[in-house]
């Protein structure tokens, strides 16, 4: 029997110790995709205790509470942090094959140096350690000591972006915080409070002053180093319509009156494409993340707000329209580097061989199967996405690993990618389906690990 989660997690032959240990272990990393708070970063933000680190805005734990039967007073109530914690540590105890269960190790491995277990019985000693621990931890100090280079956090067009401003200026921290350009809400015309929103955005009296203005801000970004976009939606949509229909849609909206469903398609398609254009024109990249149905639970969503860990995996997106999307960009030469990201697992082949369709000589794997996202971002969940990108794609060209994360410790979580990808990439050697190169291994495993990214990204 292998010892519990030793240095060897995860890796089974020596060709994938020797991987992990020798390439993999030491790469540093570009988070390219987070959801940290800028202004923690630079106020370099501490914390009392393990549930302030662990249970206060994580959903992935307070789904897995609930799944459990833990009573809400005890995971977003009214519970003392502690008996929140010792909840925590019963239900983790038991998550046998949940990604939780290793990240929260490779947590208390990493930044806490507790090599033993977590459960209800060792729930005392851990809290003790790790609060004691915590007061020499920091968000900064935990940024750097996960050997990242630069992280792209996700930030509204409206945001002035003064936290990254003065994290940029500076010099005591190395690490580069770069804003990404996340226009959701300016292409939320369904919601009700998108006027509201408009207004944060400037005076806007029609929908070509609304591309300006977004244009505009852009520009601002690209000028605090934004690299990169991202975009979050049930479906990519394809509705494509005369500019004259779009600009009557914008303006009965600007009336108060609500667009019909197709009016709604119409909209995000155009202000989507001329985003689409804008990034292509500035070099930078789109991600778009969709086939997600979210706050599914309306009874939680009334008492907790969005981000509660009520979403799930939907089934919604169109590959015909994804594709039809693309290549309205593509047909004028304007596709930028795109990263396709769906939360449902049975889209991972057809996304990867739509994206064959459009991969050009302007960039190694100029578009991108994202990495394992979410509800996918377990070891099975890694192995899918890895495989199928190397069956229908080009593996070597992938830009790795992203936290996708609003914690300060989910860097193990790149760990935990490292080992699945060593071990797959070592047991094709081992089984004789790939040469036992030294020089092409190291290429792919530093390459996925970073150098891909860092070039990908012109970081
Ligand atoms: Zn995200």
């Amino acid at each position: 029997m292998k010892p519990f989660m030793d240095k060897d997690f995860l890796l089974s032959t020596e060709t994938a110790k020797h991987l992990y240990h020798d390439y993999a272990e030491n790469q540093p990393i570009i988070d390219y995709h987070c959801h940290l708070n800028p202004r923690e970063i630079y106020e370099d933000r501490q914390f009392e205790n393990m549930t302030q680190v662990w249970l206060g805005g994580d959903h992935y734990k307070w789904r897995l509470m609930r799944s459990a039967g833990v009573e809400e007073k005890c995971i977003t109530g009214d519970a003392s942090d502690r008996e929140k914690f010792q909840k925590w540590a019963e239900t983790i105890g038991l998550a046998i094959g949940n990604p939780l269960y290793h990240w929260s190790h490779l947590e208390l491995r990493k930044y806490f140096g507790y090599e033993g277990i977590l459960n209800g019985d060792t729930a005392e000693e851990v809290w003790q350690l790790c609060n004691e621990k915590l007061k020499e931890l920091s968000a900064r100090k935990l940024v750097e000591r996960s050997g990242v280079k630069a992280l792209c956090t996700t930030d509204d067009p409206a945001d002035s972006l003064e936290w990254h401003a003065k994290i940029a200026a500076d010099k005591s921290f190395s690490v580069k915080v770069l804003p990404s350009f996340r226009p959701d809400k300016a292409l939320g015309i369904e919601k009700s409070d998108y006027l509201d929103y408009l207004r944060r955005l400037g005076r806007i009296d029609s929908f070509d002053d609304l591309k300006k203005r977004l244009v505009d801000r852009l520009d601002f970004f690209c000028s605090q180093g934004c690299r990169v976009s991202d975009h979050g939606m049930e479906a990519v949509p394809f509705a494509p319509a005369s500019d004259e229909a779009v600009e009557t849609v914008f303006q009965r909206r600007l009336n108060g009156q609500m667009p019909t469903p197709p009016e709604e398609k119409q909209f995000k398609t155009a202000l989507l494409l001329h985003l689409g254009r804008a990034y292509a024109k500035r070099g930078l990249v789109m991600q778009l993340h969709f086939g997600v149905i979210r706050d599914n639970a309306r009874r939680v969503f009334r008492a907790l707000g969005p981000d509660a860990g009520i979403d799930s995996i939907g089934d919604a997106p169109s590959v015909k329209e994804l594709a039809a999307f693309l290549n309205a960009l593509d047909e004028t030469g304007e596709l930028p580097k795109t990263i396709l990201y769906s939360l449902n697992p049975n889209d991972n082949a057809a996304l990867v061989t739509v994206m064959g369709s459009f991969q050009s000589g302007e960039a190694v794997g100029k578009l991108q199967h994202g990495s394992a996202w979410w509800f996918n971002d377990h070891k099975r969940g890694m192995l899918d996405q890895l495989t199928t990108l190397s069956a229908d794609g080009y593996l070597a060209g992938f830009v790795g690993m992203l936290t996708d994360s609003r914690s300060f410790l989910s860097y193990a979580r790149h760990e935990y990618f490292r080992r699945i990808l060593c071990e797959l990439l070592g047991s094709w050697v081992e089984n004789g389906e790939y040469p036992n190169n030294e020089k092409a291994l190291r290429r792919i495993v530093e390459g996925i690990c970073y150098k891909n990214a860092e070039k990908y990204f012109n970081i």
